[in-house]
């Protein structure tokens, strides 16, 4: 016997049709690449995405053509969220950090048909156009007059020429919820890029769990600052939880130093920020450098990498902003894990709930996850034992676009497939997840693992330095041991010496890094994170002492 309830699909388009009719005059800010305020309203991004769905209609653009953009975090941007999407189109946001013939390769492996893009990427439109095969039109997010006449891109129009004259009437269409909504390419350190494919499905059901209050917390009350970018896993889905609760929405634009983002969350009374490490550093560095404090920031999410305790730290004690722990990947849609205490843990001392706000958090209801040992045994939850980290669930991946790389799911003893994220990770009776590491940065001395990520997290406690990263060398005797590579702040000083002794006491003792390297810079990726493959290349001939 079937239910009687009603039958209807999850879609996109019920997010904005929800957000204009109950939150209409809720504001959408932005920081606009031309460096100016530009304030909208949920009502407005949603008569301006349906001009976006009629712009491609007369585009003659087909049921799951892709629309691809290069664009900072910003209101126009949004409007292509819902009307490229809403449409039945697939939005393909490309990190524009990327080296171009990498973008050109995914532009073309997704067969983008338009290609939409702030104006502060014209040069690199200019270097890939010509190694676009797909695309036909490119269209740069800024009003008709401020389009560069000579700029040698074929097909170019702008945004507002574009879509601005349609009209705004237009009947979002109805199919299977299951139909494909967005795509995102993770980064690729080896092999192609692959891209996951989210659907109408799993998008909203993320949206539901993220705005929970055990996960995000966001509501019709937040003033919402996603600093993490729209085209790095869809601003870990804020765009669709934020329409979905009636939240006002801050967008930074291109503008992610400490100053402009700190007076943005002051100027917006922001409520809620998320981002990644190494952006909340600078902005913790202005603040510090400043002696300024937030007047209305309560809570930020922080995921991507691991989270210094010496940040948590900082934001909570000195700023009191809560912080949020997050664990997730593109292949997740990509929230997995958030850090909140449970009931029992509220009697607890300050110590030991900063002992948990430290690890990466627990499941959000959607995510299973299990660690298991190299034979796929599974292993228990006990917050000692690590092994690598599976999971499954309707917003995880099955396989990649155009089945590039095989199918990645593991098999277990009931045979239901669960994705390998490539991180290992103990888990505690509580269900706490925290990542030790990437399965390929961990370093493996004398037959037991260091988690390069623990190295990394005392060196940068240490009050001279600014970033840290740690990677295993080579050794005759134990394999590999491990080394970490610092950066100072500016204009502190502290020897090798001092950083290996400040050490004791806070790892065992075998796991103090062998030697500290000092460097100017560190290599970051297309997503903030730190590039340990280029790091390894740049030390390629470092000889341990
Ligand atoms: P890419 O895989 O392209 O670098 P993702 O954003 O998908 O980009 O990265 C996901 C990976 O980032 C995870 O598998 C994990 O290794 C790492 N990661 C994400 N959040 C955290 C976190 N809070 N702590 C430690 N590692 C994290």
């Amino acid at each position: 016997m079937l239910g009687l309830m009603q039958d209807q699909p999850l879609l996109i388009s019920s997010l904005i049709e929800f957000a204009e009719r109950h939150h209409g005059d809720a504001e959408i800010v932005s920081r606009r690449v031309e460096g100016d305020i530009h304030r909208t309203t949920w009502r407005e991004v949603a008569a301006r995405s349906r001009q976006v769905a009629n712009a491609l209609e007369e585009e003659q653009l087909l049921f799951s053509d892709r629309i691809a953009t290069l664009a900072w975090n910003g209101y126009r941007h949004l409007e292509l969220y819902y009307g490229v999407s809403g449409s039945g189109r697939v939005l393909h946001t490309i990190n524009p950090r990327l080296h171009p013939d990498q973008i050109a390769w995914i532009a073309n492996h997704a067969e983008d048909q338009i290609l939409c893009f702030d104006l502060s990427f014209l040069p690199l439109v200019q270097a890939v156009h010509a190694k676009c095969t797909t695309i036909r039109k490119w269209i740069a997010l800024c009003d008709a007059d401020k389009l560069p006449t000579d700029s040698g891109v074929p097909n170019l129009v702008s945004y507002e020429a574009w879509m601005g004259q349609r009209s705004d009437v237009y009947a979002w269409p109805t199919f299977d919820e299951n139909s494909a909504s967005s795509m995102c390419y993770t980064s690729g350190t080896t092999g192609n890029p692959k891209a996951a494919l989210y659907s109408h499905r799993s998008t909203l059901l993320h949206a539901y769990a993220a705005a929970l209050p055990d996960v995000m917390c966001i509501s019709a009350r937040d003033s919402v600052l996603p600093v993490v970018p729209m085209f790095h896993v869809n601003a870990w889905g804020i765009p669709y939880s934020a329409a979905l609760v009636g939240a006002k929405v801050v967008f930074p634009g291109p503008a992610l130093d400490g100053k402009s983002v700190y007076d943005l969350i002051e100027a917006e009374k922001v409520t809620f920020a998320a981002g990644v490490p190494t952006v909340w550093q600078m902005l913790l560095g202005h603040l510090q450098a400043n002696g300024l404090r937030f007047s209305s920031l309560k809570r930020t999410v922080i995921g991507g990498s691991a989270c210094p305790p010496a940040m948590i730290h900082a934001f909570q004690e000195l700023y009191g902003v809560d912080v949020l722990h997050a664990w997730g990947m593109t292949e997740m849609s990509p929230l997995g894990t958030l850090c909140t205490l449970k009931n029992k843990h509220l009697t607890q001392s300050a110590e030991q709930q900063t002992a948990i706000r430290m690890k990466q958090g627990r499941a959000i209801f959607g995510v299973d996850m299990k660690i298991v040992d190299g034979s796929g045994e599974e292993l228990p939850w006990d917050g000692k034992a690590y092994g690598d980290l599976l999971v499954k669930g309707p917003w995880v991946v099955k396989e990649y676009f155009k089945g590039e790389g095989g199918n990645p799911l593991v098999a277990d003893a009931q045979d239901r497939g669960w994705f390998p994220t490539g991180d290992v990770a103990t888990i505690d009776a509580d269900g706490f997840l925290q990542i030790t590491d990437r399965s390929k940065d961990v370093i493996k001395s004398g037959g037991e693992w260091i988690s390069s990520i623990d190295i990394e997290n005392v060196a940068v406690a240490h009050p001279a330095i600014a970033m840290a990263a740690c990677i295993g060398v080579a050794h005759p005797k134990w394999d590999e041991r491990p080394i970490v590579v610092v950066v100072k702040k500016p204009g502190a000083e502290v020897s090798r010496d001092e950083l290996i002794a400040f050490y004791q006491g806070k790892t065992a003792k075998w796991q103090i890094p062998d030697d500290v390297v000092f460097v100017e810079a560190i290599p970051l990726g297309a997503t903030g994170k730190i590039l340990k493959t280029r790091l390894r290349e740049q030390l390629r001939d470092y000889k341990l002492p």
